[in-house]
């Protein structure tokens, strides 16, 4: 055990500056050192600063410290990973020097591994291992798509209002969430649009029905109430007012 120029505790020895280091400074102060365990040095110090796989030199290229804390060329731990064939489980895709996983357990959060998780976040043989990137920044492509629907939406709900009938908008009210509700992340991109516009669709037609079914509705009650007004009026002028049965009466 040791002490880390940060005052951290630590086993850990950078071989290169012959010192204690801890996994935070590591990243900071030794991204290109040889670092192993206190008791490893003290076993034996002999070191080779290069690639275990290619063989030349760590202070040139992308270099990965994977969490066994050895040290290789990124393009390096790539190439020899994408060389497996692509049903091989996660634990075998291992470091060349010491067979440890390369891909670190989902519980593991320490710097070393956010770090490896970042670095291959593009590698094609670790994408399947690797948790999916946050979804806000997929769906940075799909919020104009999503900004032109909502328009679209509020537009029909502003015509149907028109018609002042408090009826029509809680009918559609679960309409609007199920529309953003298959949204997902996972979900194919195109796939996800075309369902969108197809319920758009749907939408806008069932309101298009809605908006006939009251016009309809308004146009019959004006003509009942032409022919009822009518009628009444038809009706009266045959019963003498009592204005008149009042003078009738007098006579
Ligand atoms: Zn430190
Ligand atoms: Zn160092
Ligand atoms: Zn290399
Ligand atoms: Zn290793």
């Amino acid at each position: 055990m040791g002490l880390c120029k940060c005052r951290t505790v630590t086993n850990l020895f950078c071989f290169d500056h012959r010192k204690n280091v801890c996994e935070k400074c590591i990243i900071t102060d030794h991204p290109q050192c040889i670092v192993n365990s206190y008791l490893q040095w003290l076993q034996d110090s002999d070191f080779k600063d290069e690639c275990a796989i290619c063989k030349t030199s760590l202070k040139e290229g992308e270099l990965i410290r994977l969490c066994c804390l050895d040290l290789f060329h990124l393009e390096c731990i790539n190439a020899k990973c994408n060389m497996l064939p692509e049903n091989t489980p996660i634990n075998k895709y291992t470091c060349p020097t010491c067979k440890r996983q390369i891909i670190p357990s989902e519980n593991v959060t320490s710097p070393l591994a956010s770090i490896i998780r970042v670095k291959l976040a593009d590698s094609k043989w670790a994408i399947p291992f690797l948790p999916k990137k946050p979804a806000t920044t997929e769906n940075s492509n799909n919020m104009p798509i999503m900004d032109v629907n909502l328009s679209n939406i509020q537009n029909a709900n502003f015509t149907v209002n028109t018609y002042d009938d408090r009826d029509v908008l809680p009918t559609h009210g679960p309409t609007k969430p199920q529309i953003f509700g298959i949204r997902d992340g996972d979900e194919d991109k195109y796939g996800t649009k075309k369902n969108e516009n197809n319920l758009l669709k749907e939408f806008i037609s069932s309101l298009n029905v809605h908006q006939r079914f009251y016009k309809k509705k308004i146009l019959y009650g004006v003509i009942a109430f032409i022919i009822i007004f009518s009628i009444l009026s038809i009706i009266s002028s045959f019963i003498p007012s009592n204005a008149e049965k009042d003078i009738n009466d007098k006579i």
